[in-house]
C-alpha cells in the first residue's frame, strides 16, 4: 500500500509461486495489459500510461509483469548474477535525510570510519574471495579528502589491476567526480532517491533537488557506469510519483539502479510511518528491467531484509546482481541506514557462499567478473 493508494495491493503471485510462497488468483484487466505489452515491446510508455498501469497492477497483468521481466532480464544478461563486494567505510555523514539511520542529527549512531590502509584490506579479502569489483560507500564524510580518495584509488588499482571500482560517496562537484574517475574509478551510485522535487525536498532538508540530478548528469558526462535509483513506499509518495521515477530513469538512461523499499528507524523523524511493501518493490524492480532492459539492478539486502525469500524473490523480477558486505564484521551493524539489516554477524566468506548458495537455488548461476554494463564505453586517458 502506497500512501493509501491500493494499485499495488496484490501479493506478488507468480514469484511467489516460484520460490513456494503462497500464490492467490487474480483478475484481468484489458487496457493495463494492453499497455504492459506495449512496454514490453517498446521499453517505454507515456506518464499516463505509466500511472494507469501501476493502478490497474492486478491479476494477469501482474503475472505477465514477472513473466515479461524475466524474459528481458534472461534476453540481456542470461542466467547471470553478478557479485560485487560491498566496503561500507565509513558511517559519518554530514547530510541529514530524515529516513536515514545515520543522518547527522542522530547523536545515538555509533560512527566509525576505516583508515585507507583497512578498506584495502577488505578489497584484499574480497579479492581473494573472487570478486572483481569492489563497491566503496559511505555517508558524505569530509575526512576523505579528495587526495585520500586518489590514492585510495590508485592503490586498488594498482593491487588489483583486474577488478572494478564503484564509488557510492555522495555529492561533489563536476571537478572532484571527474579526479576520481582518473584516479581509477570505474563507477558511481548515487541514488536520486525520488524523481519528485517536493517530496524530495521534504526529506532532504540539507539539499537541492536540481544539484542531485546535475550531479547524475555530470557523472554520465565524464564516462563513468552511473548509477541511479529510488525508494519505494515513502511517506506521502503517490502512484503519480512513482511513474516520474520510472520516467526520470528511462530519461537519464542509468548502467546501474537500486529500488529498495523505505524504512522507517526508530532514531529518525519518520519513525512513525509505515514502510514500503515487499509487493511494491517488486513491481518497481520488473517495470524499472522493462523500462531500461539492459540495466544492472541489485537485489538489495533491504529487499533481504523485508523477506527471507527477498533477494531471490527481487532476482527473480528481474534484478541480476547482488552486493554480499566484505567489511570488517564489528562495523557492520554500526552502518545503520536502516534497522535490523541482514548479514551483519557474518564473516565476508560466510556471506560469498551463502548467496551463492541462494543464487544456485533459485536457478541462477553466479558471475565473479567484473560485470560492466554491456554499454561501458572503452575509458580515455586522463586530460590532465
Ligand atoms: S542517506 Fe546518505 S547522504 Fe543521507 S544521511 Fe544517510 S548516509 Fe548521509
Amino acid at each position: 500500500m502506497v500512501n493509501g493508494t491500493c494499485f499495488f495491493s496484490m501479493t506478488c503471485k507468480l514469484l511467489m509461486e516460484k520460490a513456494g510462497i503462497s500464490p492467490g488468483k487474480g483478475n484481468y484487466m484489458d487496457k493495463a495489459l494492453m499497455l504492459l505489452n506495449n512496454l514490453y515491446s517498446q521499453n517505454s510508455l507515456s506518464k499516463q500510461e505509466t500511472v494507469y498501469l501501476l493502478e490497474n497492477m492486478t491479476g494477469n497483468v501482474e503475472e505477465k509483469l514477472f513473466e515479461y521481466s524475466d524474459i528481458t532480464r534472461k534476453k540481456y544478461f542470461g542466467n547471470r548474477i553478478f557479485m560485487r563486494g560491498l566496503v561500507e567505510f565509513s558511517n559519518i555523514c554530514r547530510q541529514d535525510c530524515l529516513y536515514c539511520g545515520i543522518r547527522c542529527s542522530n547523536k545515538n549512531a555509533d560512527r566509525y570510519r576505516l583508515s585507507l590502509d583497512e578498506i584495502i584490506e577488505c578489497c584484499k579479502t574480497g579479492y581473494q574471495l573472487g570478486y572483481r569489483t569492489f563497491v566503496l560507500q559511505s555517508g558524505e564524510d569530509s575526512w576523505y579528502t579528495l587526495e585520500k580518495l586518489s590514492c585510495l584509488l590508485k592503490s586498488i588499482k594498482h593491487k588489483f589491476p583486474d577488478a572494478a571500482v564503484t564509488l557510492s560517496i555522495g555529492e561533489k562537484t563536476k571537478d572532484e567526480y571527474r579526479t576520481l574517475f582518473y584516479s581509477g574509478a570505474d563507477r558511481y551510485l548515487l541514488r536520486h532517491e525520488t524523481a519528485s522535487k517536493k517530496l524530495y525536498s521534504k526529506l532532504h532538508p540539507s539539499m537541492d533537488y536540481n544539484n542531485r540530478i546535475k550531479c547524475l548528469y555530470n557523472l554520465k558526462e565524464i564516462g563513468y557506469q552511473v548509477g541511479a535509483g529510488f525508494m519505494v513506499g515513502l511517506p506521502g509518495q503517490t502512484g503519480s510519483e512513482l511513474a516520474e521515477d520510472l520516467l526520470f530513469l528511462k530519461k537519464l538512461n542509468p548502467h546501474m539502479i537500486g529500488i529498495g523499499p523505505f524504512f522507517p528507524h526508530s532514531r529518525t523523524p519518520l519513525k512513525n510511518e509505515s514502510g514500503g511493501s515487499l509487493e511494491d518493490t517488486l513491481k518497481m524492480i520488473a517495470l524499472t528491467r522493462l523500462f531500461i532492459p539492459d540495466s544492472l539492478l541489485p537485489a538489495t539486502t533491504a529487499i533481504g531484509t523485508l523477506h527471507p525469500k527477498g533477494r531471490e524473490l527481487a532476482l527473480k523480477a528481474g534484478a541480476n546482481v547482488v552486493m554480499p558486505n566484505i567489511s570488517p564484521v564489528d562495523t557492520r551493524v554500526k552502518y545503520e541506514l536502516y534497522e535490523n539489516k541482514i548479514c551483519t554477524a557474518d564473516r565476508a566468506s560466510h556471506c560469498r557462499k551463502c548467496i551463492e548458495n541462494r543464487i544456485n537455488h533459485a536457478g541462477f548461476e553466479i558471475d565473479m567478473g567484473r560485470g560492466d554494463s554491456p554499454r561501458k564505453e572503452k575509458r580515455a586517458a586522463a586530460p590532465f
